[in-house]
């Protein structure tokens, strides 16, 4: 859930998503559409996804308890060598080392470490350091301070060596230029454009099968509307992407889909929607731009 997100928005989600599903059965058992629903505002649905396989997988191959070894927690959906250790460490206070943002700052700037975390190569090296450093005992204390030493001492652009607790350790003769990656890709923009259609007090909507498989969107325009002016427009990011999306009234369009469905206005809170499409119907539907 920190994903991209920051503590103070998410602590909501997670008791919501705790009082939703407080253990490994009932997030197996809930729909698909309730998951998403618990999720949506939050980006990144895949993750939502893999929360759900994953508690599958506990409860029809571990009886419902999740594996204490590292090596059996890379197999479940969605967990791959950071979550864990994280959850080894913290969980079940296993020595072993977590390399994420924060920690992968501390360590490259504490080895001066010239190699480009992004790499392989770099990576797995960086891996071997923070291997060197843990404590056997209370390895979830030490994580947890590495993780704040980062987060606020050891910060991306002006570190606080002055009052770090660890500078007669460290090599690093620049730390502002560490940790060393590889330039981003460049953003690309893309333009999206949907319908707005309601009728009797219902609005038309499709189930995503593309970027948000399972939520409810508008129904996206196959054509042009070169001629006409959207009566809804905003630009969100998604993954390396700025994408524009315009919405047009429409008094038609094709309805034979499978996928799409007359969605009574009353009831659309109950239903997953992605954040754009959701700001989009909100200020659609409060501005009345089409007769209910
Ligand atoms: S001395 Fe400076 S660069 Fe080194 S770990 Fe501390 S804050 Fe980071």
């Amino acid at each position: 859930m920190l994903q991209q997100t920051q503590v103070s928005t998410v602590i909501a989600y997670y008791n919501e998503w705790l009082r939703r599903f407080p253990d490994f059965v009932s997030l197996a058992r809930a729909s698909e559409n309730d998951v998403l629903h618990a999720w949506q505002g939050l980006g990144y649905y895949a993750r939502a996804r893999n929360l759900q396989a994953t508690a599958t997988t506990v409860v029809d191959r571990y009886r419902g308890r999740l594996p204490r070894s590292v090596e059996q927690m890379q197999q479940l959906p969605g967990i791959g060598k950071y979550t864990a250790h994280a959850v080894a460490s913290f969980a079940f206070d296993q020595p072993l080392p977590i390399v994420e943002a924060n920690t992968a700052r501390v360590l490259t700037r504490l080895f001066d470490f010239p190699e480009s975390i992004d790499s392989d190569r770099g990576r797995q090296t960086l891996w071997q350091y923070a291997a060197r450093l843990v404590p056997k005992s209370n390895a979830s204390i030490y994580n947890s301070a590495l993780i704040d030493l980062g987060a606020l001492v050891c910060v991306a652009r002006q570190p606080k060596c002055g009052i770090c607790p660890v500078k007669t350790f460290c090599r690093a003769k620049n730390p502002q230029a560490l940790p060393v990656r590889k330039s981003r890709p460049r953003t690309k923009r893309l333009t999206e454009q949907h319908a707005f259609v309601v009728r009797q007090g219902k609005i038309l909507l499709e189930q995503s099968s593309t970027w948000w498989r399972g939520m409810w969107i508008l129904p996206p325009l196959q054509r042009e509307s070169a001629n006409q002016r959207p009566v809804y427009k905003s630009i969100f990011p998604f993954t390396d992407h700025r994408v524009t999306l315009s919405v047009y009234a429409r008094h038609r369009v094709k309805i034979r889909n499978p996928l799409r469905s007359w969605v009574r206005i009353d009831s659309l809170d109950s239903i997953p929607m992605p954040s754009p499409h959701r700001k989009a119907l909100r200020h659609l539907l409060s501005e009345r731009v089409i007769e209910r």
